[in-house]
């Protein structure tokens, strides 16, 4: 049986499923732009889904589509306080993403990673589920070794305007290892690099949303310090494909894991290519570089390869076309008011 959310992805039959293949999975932050879709993809999937989130940073719109779905249910709720509910798996996924908006409350930034991080493993032991975090390539800071491999201990300000999320990720990386010592915990982590595609927040200033915005709009494309530095970004069908991966490996695994896409590029050519896809008329202007800003950052992603038989396969212009579809769907063709 196919649901009205399907029709964004054609490429996905519903396959049959066995009751028991069914699980319980537990979504937080499941209606921010990771979430959603993996909400997507797990009841694609044919399992049950509870999508937790207070909201901070997703809105209702991201899972609009999956209201009425009879595997679908949402919770309200803020991962820093208890959660009593039965569940097979948990993906962690709640915490502000963008630099915008983890540094607008940098204190519930820390609070949401780490107690949210407590809270779940906590019910994670009761339950005896299988828990993921989305942990994140922050967790390497400015890095020294390039590309960042999962050896790398990293290098992060612990006092500057970034740390509450990257220190706050570190300790819930190390919540997750401990869990697993202590407890037995199965436990996974996945570090995330820039990932990008539909949903992404418009206002949230990171690069591809920021940049697609201005873009449309005719706008100047604002480029921080000499648009030199490198990131590599990651398709979000292919990187919600390495969670789900991730989660079914063996009890024994736990990571953590690097998932991205290791094309390495600056933010002039990603910018070069976003009017190029537009077809915009916007110019490339200089801003400051914001502080702590990484100046280079590329996944080495040899043990997702051998680990999940994985890497991504959508091209940057497959991928940036679809994203730019979305936002000129969403944002331009049939306004709607811009969120806050
Ligand atoms: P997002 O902001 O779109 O989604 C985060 C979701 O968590 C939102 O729906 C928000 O409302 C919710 N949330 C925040 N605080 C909460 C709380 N205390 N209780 C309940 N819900 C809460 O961001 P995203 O890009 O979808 O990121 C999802 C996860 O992946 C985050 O943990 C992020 O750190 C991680 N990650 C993302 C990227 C990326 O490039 N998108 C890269 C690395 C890591
Ligand atoms: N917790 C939760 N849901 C549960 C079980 C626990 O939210 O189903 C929370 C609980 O509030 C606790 C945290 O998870 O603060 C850590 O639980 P754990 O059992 O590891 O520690 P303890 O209860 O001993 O502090
Ligand atoms: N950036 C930029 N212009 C913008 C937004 C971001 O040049 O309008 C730069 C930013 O300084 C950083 C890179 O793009 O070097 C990626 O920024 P983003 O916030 O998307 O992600 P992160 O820094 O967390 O990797």
């Amino acid at each position: 049986m196919r649901h009205h959310g399907d029709a964004h992805h054609p490429g996905h039959p519903e396959p049959h499923h066995h009751w028991r293949d069914q699980r319980r999975v537990l979504v937080t932050g499941g209606a921010g732009f990771l979430g959603s879709h993996l909400c997507d993809r797990l009841l694609r999937d044919g399992h049950d889904v509870l999508c937790v989130d207070n909201f901070y940073t997703g809105t209702k719109r991201n899972i609009a589509h999956l209201l009425g779905h009879p595997r679908f249910e949402v919770l309200r709720h803020d991962v820093t306080f208890p959660l009593y509910v039965e569940v097979d798996d948990i993906y962690n996924l709640a915490c502000p993403a963008s630099p915008i908006h983890y540094q607008h409350d940098p204190v519930q930034t820390t609070k949401t990673s780490v107690h949210g991080a407590i809270n779940m493993l906590g019910l994670a032991k009761r339950v005896g589920a299988r828990i993921l975090q989305a942990s994140t390539s922050e967790v390497y800071g400015d890095p020294h070794e390039h590309p960042q491999t999962e050896r790398y201990w990293g290098n992060v300000n612990p006092i500057g305007v970034r740390s509450c999320y990257d220190e706050g990720k570190r300790c819930a990386e190390t919540l997750f290892m401990d869990y697993r010592r202590q407890h037995g915990l199965d436990v996974k982590v996945a570090r995330i690099f820039n990932t990008y595609g539909p949903r992404m927040h418009p206002n949230d200033g990171r690069v591809v949303s920021n940049f697609i915005m201005q873009a449309l709009a005719g706008d100047p494309i604002t480029l921080y310090g000499d648009g030199r530095q490198t990131r590599a970004f990651c398709y979000v069908d292919d990187l919600i494909d390495a969670l789900v991966r991730l989660m079914n490996t063996p009890p024994d695994f736990s990571g953590p894991v690097n998932v991205g896409n290791p094309v390495e590029m600056s933010m002039l050519d990603i910018a070069r290519q976003i009017v190029a896809c537009t077809r915009s008329t916007s110019e490339l202007v200089f801003h400051p570089l914001p502080q702590d800003d990484p100046t280079q950052r590329c996944p080495d992603i040899t043990l997702a390869r051998e680990v999940l038989g994985w890497e991504p396969r959508t091209a940057l212009e497959v991928g940036l076309a679809r994203t730019v579809e979305y936002f000129r769907q969403q944002f331009f063709l049939a306004p709607m008011p811009v969120p806050a």
